[in-house]
């Protein structure tokens, strides 16, 4: 797709994967809105690329909707709509306090699950509106992120893995519904990518997560994580379905 001053959005892109996506839309031309809880962060981010930042918290209806209001009529309906937008805590379903907090759990199925169907829902609904740019009609693409912990959560994953195992399960019903509008849904699940989101634990947990990689043995850059996504922007046959990038690993239980 050509995306020269094509409004894109990035959600989660004050920092690492999204980040580094909105820099990559950004050098292909695109005109960036790029949203995160952080709104300064989002702000530096789109400073950097000349894009619009704006504060927004993805789990919640007015919000989004507003950042989409706000973020057509500066840049126009994107074409391209990247979620990236998530936490990640950690707490065992028994733990040495009591049952894992019900509140936490809400909390992560709420950021991770319902934020990015709320994003796509509003992205969806705009880009209904555009004029297709492809021969088979595309007029969209909307990219969101899961995790391998989708498929094998660890210990202490039970939030996290149930919310980005909703991430997977709603990729195909949504490219099934939107594939009228010529809008596609793909989804990305990153196995260990050196993040803040890893790059904050101690340096003897990174290395021995870094050691259950067969190949690569590292940590994926979050510029590879952009490359798969203009791979999929660029590719309109790769729909309804979930693109592990993990370099071989299978999360071991703990
Ligand atoms: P990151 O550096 O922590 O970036 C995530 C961003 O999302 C942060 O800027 C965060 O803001 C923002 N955010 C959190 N809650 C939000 C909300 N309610 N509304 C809007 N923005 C919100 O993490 P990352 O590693 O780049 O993660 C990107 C995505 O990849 C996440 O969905 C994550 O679950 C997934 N993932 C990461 C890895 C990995 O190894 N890094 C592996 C698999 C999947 P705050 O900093 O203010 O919270």
């Amino acid at each position: 797709m050509n995306l020269t001053d094509a409004a894109v959005v990035v959600t989660g892109g004050g920092s690492g994967m999204g980040a580094a996506t909105a820099k990559g839309l950004a050098a292909r031309g695109a005109r960036v809105a790029v949203l995160d809880l952080d709104g300064d962060a989002a702000s530096r981010t789109a400073k950097e690329i000349n894009g619009l930042g704006l504060a927004v918290d993805v789990s919640d209806d007015a919000s989004v909707q507003q950042a989409f209001e706000a973020l057509v009529q500066n840049l126009g309906i994107p074409r391209v709509v990247v979620s990236c937008a998530g936490i990640a805590p950690a707490s065992r379903v028994v733990g040495r306090e009591g049952p894992h907090p019900l509140d936490l759990f809400q909390r992560v199925i709420n950021v991770n699950l319902v934020g990015t169907f709320n994003v796509l829902r509003v992205a969806a609904t705009q880009m209904t509106a555009l004029e297709p740019v492809s021969e088979s009609g595309q007029r969209g693409v909307i990219i969101n992120t899961a995790s391998v912990a989708a498929f094998e959560g660890q210990i202490g994953q039970a939030a996290y893995a149930s919310s980005k195992g909703g991430v997977v399960a709603l990729t195909l019903p949504a490219a099934r519904e939107l594939a009228r509008f010529g809008i596609r849904v793909m989804t990305i699940a990153p196995g260990l990518i050196g993040t803040p989101m890893l790059l904050n634990m101690p340096d003897d947990v990174q290395a021995s997560l870094a050691t259950q990689v067969p190949f690569p043995q590292r940590f994926g850059a979050p510029e590879e994580f952009t490359d798969l996504v203009l791979h999929i922007v660029d590719n309109e046959m790769l729909n309804g379905d979930v693109i592990r990038l993990d370099g071989a690993i299978r999360l071991a239980p703990k």
